[in-house]
């Protein structure tokens, strides 16, 4: 506490994000990164920015990137918003769209920089209980507020809503801007982009940081009516001019361009994450079907803060939220083959030996 901060920030609770070990000898399964390089494509498009002109301003709309966004997604480029990884585009979408008299809804067990965001910018909100079996259920969304976002896979949990419950949310809520967290949809997942014509209260928010392999270049966006956007465009513009710059926004066009890579690395993962789960329950875990790039699971018999900690002191990084109704729970992130295998020798050892206490 300093006497020269201001009442806000002596109050703020930051997020605190996964680690991000320096060692590069770390089996690091805690942050839910891609475990895919970025696309060749994406180092040469970088590699081609390193110019003098990085002496200039990037554009500040960085509409190449742009308008490859919205052709992609078959839009209109005054539906797409373009922000420094799409925490920021959510810090704007709080500001800007979800501060309202009413309070936001959102999960009691979901992305946990949302309360961050409502503190930051006082807004009040109510979280709603995920089902016993740790589901959204859309009816519970059906009651006063002034805006309603989870994430959809939900994170850390990986349940994915079908688009016709999103469609019955919409139609219960077109007084509400409803926001749908995308980070890891493009893993086995149905995108609500398709509904964005037909519901004006409706904003997808998605990242080039896990799907894309880009968590390092920081471009995240969201798609919506030209009205959301355009609320949008008037925080940004009164935040900061130029979010994106060249190396982001050429790195961000490569990325869309590579269409082939994309799938093939996405269906790896997709296929990995299925062998990863089935090693995982013959070894005594209980694995949520998940739609992300991680899997959420509990040990019949081990208490998983110890699981994290042995798997640490061993050099695997995984994730546990010390957090009422999931603190059972370890979320792992998809990673190579390898790094599986690492993980599952390690798991083995550990409970073979009876280190597990
Ligand atoms: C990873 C993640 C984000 C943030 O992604 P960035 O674009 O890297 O800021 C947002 N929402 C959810 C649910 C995430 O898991």
């Amino acid at each position: 506490m300093s006497k020269y901060w201001s009442n806000l920030v002596r109050r703020l609770q930051p997020y605190t994000p996964g680690e991000q070990p320096r060692r590069s000898d770390i089996t690091k399964l805690n942050t839910n990164e891609n475990p895919f390089a970025p696309s060749p494509s994406v180092m040469a498009a970088i590699q081609a920015q390193l110019t003098d002109d990085l002496r200039l301003y990037p554009p500040p709309e960085a509409d190449q990137l742009k308008n490859t966004i919205a052709d992609y997604f078959s839009l209109r480029p005054e539906q797409v918003f373009l922000g420094n990884g799409s925490d920021e585009v959510l810090a704007h979408v709080f500001n800007g769209l979800l501060r309202k008299d009413l309070p936001l809804l959102f999960p009691d067990i979901t992305y946990s920089f949302y309360p961050v965001f409502c503190q930051l910018y006082d807004i009040q909100f109510e979280k709603i209980p995920l089902t016993s079996d740790l589901c959204i259920d859309v009816k519970d969304y059906h009651r006063g507020n002034g805006a309603i976002i989870f994430p959809n896979p939900n994170a850390p949990t990986g349940d994915l809503l079908a688009l016709d419950a999103i469609k019955a949310l919409l139609q219960s809520n077109v007084d509400s801007v409803v926001v749908i967290d995308e980070a890891y949809i493009d893993f086995g997942g149905v995108s609500a982009v398709s509904l964005i014509n037909d519901y004006p209260n409706l904003l997808v928010v998605q990242t080039m940081s896990k799907s894309r392999s880009l968590a390092g270049m920081r471009i995240g966006y969201a798609l919506g009516s030209s009205e959301l956007i355009e609320g949008l465009d008037r925080v940004k513009n009164s935040f900061n001019s130029y979010p994106l710059g060249h190396l982001q926004i050429a790195a961000g066009i490569a990325a869309f361009e590579d269409k082939a890579y994309f799938q093939q690395t996405c269906n790896q993962v997709i296929q990995s994450r299925t062998s990863l789960t089935g090693s995982l329950e013959e070894i005594g875990f209980e694995v949520l079907p998940s739609k992300g790039n991680f899997v959420f699971v509990r040990h019949q018999h081990y208490e998983a803060a110890i699981v994290a900690k042995k798997l640490r002191d061993k050099g695997i990084f995984v994730r546990h939220f010390d957090q009422e109704r999931i603190r059972e729970f370890l979320r792992i992130s998809v990673g190579t083959e390898d790094q599986h295998q690492q993980l599952l020798d390690t798991l083995k050892n550990l409970i073979n030996q009876h280190l597990m206490k």
